[in-house]
């Protein structure tokens, strides 16, 4: 089984003093499914946009480094990776400050055909990981090549994997829906968070009969430490699981829980095993991310899962 993500990933500064890490939505499951895919015949390559710089080449040797195939990303020339400051106020509260706009992920669908596109036509993936951070950076005509890749991928019996991510400050409400409404038809399994689904779309429309009227055969809705729902929808019936969430006395940093347990659930998953362990399995790989600092956990921590 081989996962094609596309998206962006940043280099981070956060911490007193400021420490630099790499970060980012589609990375962050990238490299959790590339560690616990690596004893279930699971491979991960990600795709997005690089320069020539000492960072990018330091986030191709890091994810060479946790076995994430990087033969699909772009180098853009005279473009670098967006950058983010975490800010930490006395109650523990934190805000992000982005530098994203002109980021070499951006300028990904720039040439005539990328590299994602040229390997999914060519059936070389099983199934393409995308979330809504991975639209929102683009513009409208990239936004239209990647659904046109989704749509085709889909279509050749393929999966699409979508998290609904939603960040405010890349695009608003009404562009999202709108975007996400052109893409949600081609989805197969949706991996949605209830809060971003409620920034996004209000509260009128019920999750559940949104992704109905898409016909989305798979939807995970992560609850936060409320058991999540599995929805799945197959010969016109409709199986609803709720699935418990681990319990975790002292939670450190939520940072990546969404990101970790999409890993955990499509580990499991995509290696043949029902909805409710895949779930049951995820919200493992998200209690461990949730008891350490930052979105990537040292790989010691999550021995016992892999
Ligand atoms: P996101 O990070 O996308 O906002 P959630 O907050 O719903 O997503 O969290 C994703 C998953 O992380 C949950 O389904 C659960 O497995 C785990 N999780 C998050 N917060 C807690 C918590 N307080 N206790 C136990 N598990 C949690």
């Amino acid at each position: 089984m081989k996962v094609a993500f596309f998206g962006e990933c940043m280099v981070e500064l956060s911490g007193e003093p400021l420490r630099r890490t790499f970060g980012g939505d589609t990375l962050n499951t990238a490299l959790y499914l590339a560690r616990l895919g690596r004893n279930r015949d699971i491979s991960v390559s990600y795709a997005t946009g690089l320069g020539e710089d000492k960072l990018s080449v330091e986030m191709k040797q890091a994810w060479n480094d946790e076995y994430i195939d990087t033969s699909l990303i772009e180098t853009v020339s005279g473009k670098q990776p967006g950058l983010y400051l975490v800010e930490t106020d006395a109650n523990g509260e934190r805000t992000f400050l982005y530098w994203r706009n002109d980021s070499a992920a951006t300028y990904y669908f720039d040439n005539v055909v990328s590299k994602l596109e040229v390997a999914l036509a060519a059936n070389q993936h099983d199934a393409l990981y995308l979330s809504g951070i991975s639209l929102a950076i683009l513009n409208n005509s990239a936004k239209e090549r990647m659904l046109t890749m989704a749509k085709h991928h889909h279509d050749r019996g393929k999966k699409v994997i979508f998290d609904n991510n939603f960040r405010p400050q890349l695009w608003n409400r009404s562009d999202a829906q709108k975007w996400y409404e052109k893409l949600l038809p081609y989805v197969d399994i949706a991996l949605l968070t209830e809060d971003d689904d409620r920034e996004i779309w209000g509260t009128e429309e019920s999750i559940e009969s949104r992704c109905e009227r898409f016909e989305i055969p798979e939807v995970v809705i992560k609850r936060g430490c409320e058991p999540c729902k599995v929805i799945i929808r197959e010969d016109n019936q409709i199986n609803t699981h709720f699935v418990a969430a681990s319990k975790v006395a002292n939670v450190i940093d939520t940072c990546a829980a969404g990101d970790s347990f999409a890993a955990g659930y499509l580990s499991a998953r995509l290696s043949g095993q029902s909805c409710e362990l895949s779930a049951e399995f995820a919200h493992s790989v998200a209690a461990i991310v949730i008891q350490h600092p930052g979105a990537i956990v040292p790989l010691g921590a999550m021995d016992h899962l892999l």
